[in-house]
């Protein structure tokens, strides 16, 4: 494999029961469970591996009243990854289920977007709406990072690495940024929250916490235009995704899938 073509993994660590309205801005005439997943990305071959947001961990599953069903670190043993040597984290944004976990990979740096971080240590934290989301452990474990020189800095559309390119997309959080990993079925979009749920994109559709909807729907056509194909879309939320791709071997189903290969056809 040329070292500008990745495997690309969803390791799922996290549940949430919820209902369909609380998911759309506007509500959901159909009202039915419609809970998310919480995922992290593993993208890798022989010449570098690249984890994409790093999860929230058992304390903060408590205290936001989420489900951890397998802790993030596991979910990146079971794939041959050590978090201790991993050298690269891309946080698509700094909310509390993608920059959790801060303590897990000391020898990493983190590819942030700029306007992320100024969003979440300026202004608009003031707002408890907008506050949210964010934890001040999360947000000060990243500053702290800073300091120390491990943050990498990106501003728009950059390629951390060959085949790898990140591209801020804004809207659900102001400096969300999305992942485009080459892989050997084409390009596929890490969407992360840009699109929390296949829906969400499918119909135009937006997720309440938002800072911006014109990005958010702007965001979309920028996501279609960055994939292969609709297939080639990532949702950072939606359970759909367990069964669309194959276990990444067996005994990991349900778990950690594929998503470098083809999507499962199953009909309906
Ligand atoms: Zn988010
Ligand atoms: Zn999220």
């Amino acid at each position: 494999m040329s070292d500008d073509v990745y495997e690309v993994h969803a390791v799922r660590y996290g549940h949430h029961d919820r209902r369909s309205p609380e998911n759309f801005l506007g509500g959901d005439p159909h009202d039915i469970l419609q809970p998310p997943d919480f995922y992290v990305w593993a993208v890798v071959n022989e010449a570098r591996t690249f984890v994409v947001d790093t999860g929230f961990d058992a304390a903060m599953a408590q205290r936001r009243k989420r489900d951890l069903i397998k802790p993030v670190g596991e979910g990146l043993q079971a794939l041959g990854i050590k978090a201790e040597s991993v050298k690269d984290v891309i946080v698509t944004h700094l909310h509390y289920d993608h920059t959790g976990n801060y303590d897990l990979f000391p020898r990493a740096r983190y590819h942030l977007q700029d306007v992320e971080m100024a969003y979440a240590t300026g202004r608009c934290m003031c707002h408890a709406h907008l506050r949210m989301p964010f934890e001040a452990d999360d947000v000060v474990a990243m500053v702290r990072k800073i300091f120390t020189g491990r943050v990498v800095f990106h501003d728009g559309d950059d390629e951390p690495a060959p085949g790898i390119t990140v591209h801020r997309i804004g809207g659900h959080s102001k400096g969300l940024q999305s992942v485009r990993v080459k892989t050997r079925r084409g390009y596929v979009v890490l969407a992360s929250d840009a699109t929390h749920l296949y829906q969400h994109i499918d119909e135009g559709r937006v997720f309440p916490i938002t800072y911006n909807v014109g990005d958010v729907l702007e965001g979309y056509e920028t996501i279609k235009r960055l994939a292969t194909s609709r297939d080639h879309i990532v949702p950072g939320h939606d359970p759909k995704v367990m069964e669309r791709y194959p276990p990444a071997r067996a005994g990991l189903e349900g778990w950690i899938v594929r998503l470098d290969a083809d999507p499962i056809r199953r009909n309906g």
